[in-house]
């Protein structure tokens, strides 16, 4: 039967079936109606055919970057174009706009950073997002609606992609201004709050406090900032003489019996630490070798 369809016949059953929520066999009517358009020298039609069958592509498998962003290069020729979805009509460069927002926010998502460089280039792109997502307005997402996904609210996503930013600005510096790393942190806590992600909100107060904090080095007594970023802490044993030392404020926490050592001096004491467990280590095996060989001989005397 489908064989003495016309393509126009086509593009009404794949809008029934996209209606429907069948969305793997609209996907094939548009296919086939794109195939008739081109036949008949149609192009204006086969890029809505095209168009639509992306779309409905959408619904088939939880849609990635590269469908959404294949959605609008599809969806840009038609521009303002009415596009029937689901009931309601919808220009085509509104839906456009839609996917690439969606395709930028799954690529940025899983994006990895690894230098401050990549992390500060992540940060412009989170905050245009934010920016983009601002201007949508207070409607949900129109796209997820259509295919039953999670909904998604400008609302949350503004401040959501603006918390992001935050965080990967903190992540750019941190290493040489732990301080201003720590108001990036600050931020992001805010922006968290009002995206309503409680939990994210405490983890980012907590890096802030983290890369606020400033110490003076019970070693080298160098003024450090930022725990675990230029300095760490110590299991050490603490006593009254401590707090009563002359300089001992902000080279120890007896509260959590933690003295503060900058980096450099750590990772020196671990350098000559390491030796002399690598030695003791040696002296050990030697000793147990030197028995079991004294042992074997007691048993075989003549070996
Ligand atoms: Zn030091």
């Amino acid at each position: 039967m489908p064989l003495f369809k016309s393509a126009g016949q086509l593009m009404d059953l794949g809008q029934d079936q996209l209606l429907r929520g069948d969305f793997a066999a609209s996907r094939a009517r548009f296919q086939e109606a794109s195939k008739k358009f081109s036949e008949e020298g149609n192009a204006p039609m086969v890029q809505v055919a095209v168009a639509y069958s992306l779309l409905a592509g959408l619904g088939i498998h939880t849609p990635g970057p590269e469908d959404y962003s294949a959605l609008a290069q599809g969806l840009a020729p038609l521009g303002t174009q009415d596009m029937k979805v689901g009931p309601t009509q919808v220009p085509a460069a509104v839906l456009a706009r839609e996917a690439q927002i969606l395709a930028e926010s799954r690529t940025l998502l899983s994006a990895q950073a690894r230098s401050p460089a990549e992390y500060a280039d992540l940060a412009r792109r989170y905050q245009a997002l934010s920016l983009q997502y601002r201007q949508l307005g207070g409607q949900n997402l129109l796209l997820p609606d259509l295919f039953h996904q999670a909904p998604v609210s400008p609302i949350t996503m503004a401040p959501f992609m603006a918390a992001m930013a935050e965080e990967a600005m903190g992540e750019a510096v941190v290493l040489e201004h732990p301080q201003e790393a720590a108001e990036h942190n600050q931020n992001a806590r805010n922006w968290w709050t009002q995206a309503n992600e409680l939990g994210k909100a405490q983890e980012a107060a907590a890096r802030a406090q983290l890369y606020g904090r400033t110490a003076k080095c019970w070693f080298c007594g160098r003024e450090v900032t930022g725990e675990g970023v230029q300095f760490v802490t110590r299991p050490a044993e603490m006593g009254p003489w401590i707090s009563a030392g002359p300089g001992a404020i902000g080279s120890t926490d007896p509260a959590r019996g933690v003295l503060f050592a900058c980096k450099g001096c750590a990772s020196s004491i671990d350098t000559v630490a390491d030796r002399f467990a690598q030695l003791r280590a040696k002296e050990v095996q030697d000793n147990l070798e030197a028995q079991i060989e004294q042992l074997r001989r007691q048993v075989h005397p003549l070996a």
